[in-house]
């Protein structure tokens, strides 16, 4: 293990699901001499101090950020640029500006513009997450065995790439270096427009006629159940997801829509060939995420 690794003071600018899980690793791994957490609310500030998830907190981010070596920005992407303005007047020289959010490009633009010289932007996205929110729902091994991409922009610090990288391999995550635009076209169709799917077959569902909506609910193991996980993801993260990668996502829907229309047409047409065609090397790609170590969704331990 690295000993190498540590920080003066790491401010956490949102402590919940990611920010949290990130904050119990540099707690076990006293990676950090001080963590400070920020939030708005007040219930959310109580419950990081409660759950000694930081040593003081703020609802300001430039008092956050006052002496900090690593900043970490942890709430949803559409409060990245009032966050960084915010924030900016009051970092240090040298200091490390990192975040976690699942758009890169829309993540650089909102910070970018904001960040005085000499002070180095590495942005990341780990690709692990649940369907729950808030600082109580972090866990130390959320990031275990799963990917950080880090999306740098050419010129960027290496010794800074390199600090963040090491934080990130400390949480038993693997790291893959991306260019953001490329990340938000990879991330469109692994992550995003699945859960745009699930959000809008749960709003169908809910829209059916009161007899035929109570048999989903009681038959849901059928297939819908898995839906059901995902639409219950955070409202406020995803609508910013969409509205910050727009593009990607939008290219990946039509090509969905395309194919659906496709499968549609092999049904309507009774091409039994097609189908299987389909659903065989869809199985394929599933024995894939099987070998890749990739299938099972991180779940919080009971006692964690
Ligand atoms: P979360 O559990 O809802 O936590 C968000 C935190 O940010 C809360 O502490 C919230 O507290 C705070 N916050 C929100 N707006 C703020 C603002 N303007 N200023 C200061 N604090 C603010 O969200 P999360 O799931 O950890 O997601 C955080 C980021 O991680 C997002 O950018 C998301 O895209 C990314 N991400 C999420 C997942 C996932 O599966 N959840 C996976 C990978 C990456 P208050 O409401 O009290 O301010």
């Amino acid at each position: 293990m690295s000993t190498e690794l540590h920080f003066k003071k790491i401010a956490l600018i949102g402590v919940g699901l990611i920010g949290s899980s990130l904050s119990r690793v540099i707690r076990r791994d006293g990676l950090a001499d001080e963590i400070v957490g920020c939030a708005r609310r007040p219930e959310t500030r109580k419950a990081i101090l409660r759950l000694n998830l930081a040593d003081s907190v703020t609802d300001d981010p430039a008092a956050a950020v006052e002496g900090a070596d690593l900043v970490i920005l942890c709430t949803p992407v559409g409060a990245y640029a009032s966050v960084a303005k915010a924030m900016a007047p009051a970092l240090s020289p040298g200091a490390i500006v990192s975040d976690v959010g699942s758009v890169k490009r829309g993540a650089i633009d909102a910070i970018r513009p904001h960040l005085p010289a000499g002070v180095h932007l590495v942005p990341a996205h780990p690709i692990a997450g649940t369907e729950n929110s808030g600082p109580e729902s972090g866990f130390e091994t959320l990031f275990e065995g799963r990917w950080t991409i880090l999306t740098p922009e050419p010129g960027t610090d290496e010794g800074a790439v390199e600090r963040v990288a090491a934080l990130w391999r400390r949480t038993g995550s693997m790291i893959e270096m991306m260019d953001a635009d490329h990340h938000d076209q990879v991330l469109a169709i692994t992550s995003h427009v699945p859960h745009l799917i699930a959000y809008t077959i749960v709003g169908t569902a809910t829209d059916l006629e009161e007899r035929l909506r109570s048999e989903v609910i009681k038959f849901a193991a059928s297939g819908f159940r898995d839906f059901t996980r995902i639409a219950a993801s955070d409202p406020v993260m995803w609508r910013d997801i969409f509205l910050s990668n727009k593009d990607a996502v939008l290219e990946m829907l039509g090509r969905l829509t395309e194919d659906i229309s496709g499968v549609q047409r092999a049904i309507r047409d009774g091409n039994g060939d097609r189908l299987e065609a389909l659903f065989t090397r869809t199985r394929e790609i599933r024995r894939s995420v099987v070998e890749a170590g990739q299938h099972i969704a991180p779940e919080k331990p009971e006692n964690g």
